[in-house]
């Protein structure tokens, strides 16, 4: 027997492991595992050379609980190690550079730090008191059996042992109670393992067999369980998979979930290594979104769920797998934004999806315009967040009508030049935040053969904004936010017909009847056959209360304001010159409440009392 030292430049390491992995204990199944996968693909490799003596035998790794002796078992038939190789890489551990790092990222991101397996099977320590190995290497040297209780000291002794590999035993200790649970290791195992490419085995199962027993029923046979799914769709070649393939592995991914709208299969080896299957999923317009759906990958190890700082945001509303060993893992995540193999797989990613709806627009229009309510969304968010991915997009993003028509931003420029430019060069477009409330006033632009887009989503206040700023020969205007003569101003106005006189006394017969405080009366001579009464909001006061009920900014006292309005009194409408003539405040007052109504503005008592009004006029 051996005794030893383990060589450290520090007393002890195993309370800091302990104490500052605390968080996240559940890892260190991934760090014996890899290893143990490690070890197993090494040894195929090896084999491969001729340089296995023997039979190299089934390749699997098993993960074995023994409630009673308190231990948990991880069991590879890998290369193993000689007792030399248990000194060298086991006793001499990097601890010495392990505890600068920590010391370095103190306070920063836990998870990170054993990260790229880096403490690896160390970290066994944060839930067992004692770690025993006991293993076999493929060369022909004895067995050994190592034991540490958490010290720096070890014991190593030659061991009877006659299959090659390596038992991992972990004595869990008091605190870590859970880790005897078989559900708990099943689950860590799914999460961390599910698509390792060596088989994981726990447990057994009972499978039927194709034979019958004497009354027919199918005999039963108990078998190893195996938790993985060793060849995933991501890492096959495109060419070899049908669109069946990839949505089952989508429901392998997302069980219950609606079918993706479709999906991108990235898979390079230069200049960087990544291979992995986006989904677009559908999106309801204006429910919550689902982020962090996209899981991490480092050669089929799970690593995180969390890829913020690796993809840009707007992806993040995508689904799917993505796997490089070319993403550090060892570094705190707010580094991880400057690393420049990072900047290069973001840049990749974004290229491809922007390359790959450009190629579906292309070739199958009709389909892209199908799924536009979840693209939509996804597209402007896009086309904000990435300068990159907007110049792409430019040539897809959609913009629809009341009609549900469709135009690219070009075809819609193109299609409303002759109509909608004012005398000021400007190119307006109308839209609508409701189609519904807003009909009477998308009715009046329609006869004029303006057209009216859709901007309903919570995302088009923002994306109009940022349109206006791009192109600074465009404006929006929301259709009710003035008169269309207003809204779209042309040279030959139309003159208003009444004397100073006859103004004054119209205005005064409406000031009566508004009875709103924030509402202001404006005379104007429009077209006879536009409504005689209308309410307008102004475009500009609106979109400051509307960012300021948003999220804080510098309007933010706009948003408790109440919204000012005018009502508008066409002067040139028949009805309007005869209650002029007739002095009828009655009438006046009727006009105003259709005003009101058609702006869904009259509701509750208000609308009561117009309904009651009303018929009063008919009996
Ligand atoms: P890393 O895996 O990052 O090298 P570890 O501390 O996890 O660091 O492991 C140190 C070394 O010990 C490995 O590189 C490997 O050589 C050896 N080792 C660990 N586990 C096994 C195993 N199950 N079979 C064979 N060798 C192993």
């Amino acid at each position: 027997m051996e005794k030893g030292n383990i060589s450290v430049s520090t007393e002890n390491i195993f309370p800091i492991i302990k104490k500052f992995l605390y968080s996240e204990h559940d890892i260190f199944m991934r760090e014996l595992v890899s290893n143990a996968v490690d070890a197993t693909t090494k040894l195929r490799k090896l084999a491969q050379m001729g340089e296995v003596p023997g039979e190299q035998g089934e390749l699997y790794v098993e993960v074995i609980l023994d409630k009673e002796a308190k231990t948990l078992t991880i069991r590879d038939r890998g290369i193993g190690m000689t007792a030399d190789e248990i000194k060298k890489y086991i006793n001499t551990i990097a601890l010495s550079s392990a505890e600068e790092f920590i010391k370095k990222f103190e306070g920063t991101d836990k998870a990170g730090i054993i990260g790229h397996f880096g403490l690896g099977f160390y970290s066994a320590f944060m839930v067992a008191d004692q770690v025993e190995i006991f293993t076999k290497s493929y060369k022909p040297e004895p067995a050994v059996h190592w034991t540490c209780t958490g010290t720096t000291e070890f014991e190593l002794h030659p061991f009877d042992k006659a299959d090659r590999g390596t038992d991992v035993v972990l004595h869990i200790n008091d605190e870590s109670k859970e880790y005897l649970e078989e559900n708990k290791i099943k689950e860590i195992l799914e999460k961390y393992c599910k698509f390792i490419p060596i088989n994981i085995r726990f447990g057994t199962e009972e499978v039927e067999l194709e034979e019958k027993d004497a009354d027919g029923k199918p005999l039963k046979q108990t078998v190893p369980h195996i938790i993985n799914n060793t060849t995933p769709a991501y890492i096959k070649a495109p060419a070899e998979l049908k669109d069946e393939d990839y949505t089952k592995f989508y429901n392998e991914l997302y069980p219950f979930s609606e079918a993706p709208l479709f999906w991108i299969h990235v898979n390079t080896d230069f200049p960087f290594n990544l291979k992995g299957i986006l989904y677009f999923p559908k999106y309801k317009p204006n429910t919550e979104l689902n982020r962090n759906k996209i899981h991490l990958y480092c050669n089929q190890v799970f690593v995180t769920d969390s890829v913020e700082q690796i993809v840009p945001e707007f992806l993040t509303l995508l689904q799917g797998v993505i796997d490089s060993p070319d993403i550090p893992l060892n570094v705190s995540r707010s580094y991880l934004q400057g690393d420049p193999n990072v900047k290069k797989i973001s840049q990749h990613i974004v290229k491809k999806v922007a390359d790959k709806l450009l190629e579906i627009f292309n070739t199958d229009r009709p389909s892209f315009e199908q799924k536009l309510e979840s693209l939509g969304m996804f597209v402007k968010y896009g086309m904000l967040s990435d300068d990159k991915f907007y110049n792409t997009a430019q040539k897809f993003c959609l913009f629809k009508n009341t009609e549900d028509k469709s135009y690219t931003f070009d075809e819609l420029k193109e299609h409303t030049q002759s109509l909608q430019k004012d005398k000021h060069g400007k190119l307006v477009q109308l839209y609508t935040t409701n189609p519904e409330t807003q009909h009477t006033y998308i009715h009046n632009a329609q006869s004029y053969g303006y057209e009216v887009l859709q901007m309903d989503a919570y995302i088009d206040q923002h994306f109009i904004q940022f349109l206006e700023s791009k192109h600074s020969d465009v404006t929006f205007k929301r259709v009710d936010a003035d008169t269309l003569n207003k809204l779209i101003e042309k040279e030959d106005e139309a003159a208003s017909l009444l004397s100073k006189e006859e103004e004054e006394t119209l205005k005064s017969l409406f000031t009566g009847v508004v009875d709103n405080t924030h509402a202001q009366v404006e005379l104007k001579p429009l077209s006879p056959g536009e409504v005689p009464v209308q309410i307008t909001k102004s475009e500009f006061m609106r979109r400051m209360s509307d960012m300021s009920r948003m999220g804080g900014n510098q309007y933010a006292f706009l948003g408790d304001m109440p919204e000012q309005m005018n009502v508008v009194i066409n002067t040139n409408h028949p009805s309007v010159k005869k209650l002029l003539a007739e002095n009828n405040t009655g009438h006046a007052r009727q006009l105003y409440d259709l005003a009101l109504l058609a702006q869904g503005m009259l509701k509750g008592k208000a609308l009561t009392e117009f309904i009651h009004r009303s018929v009063g006029e008919l009996s």
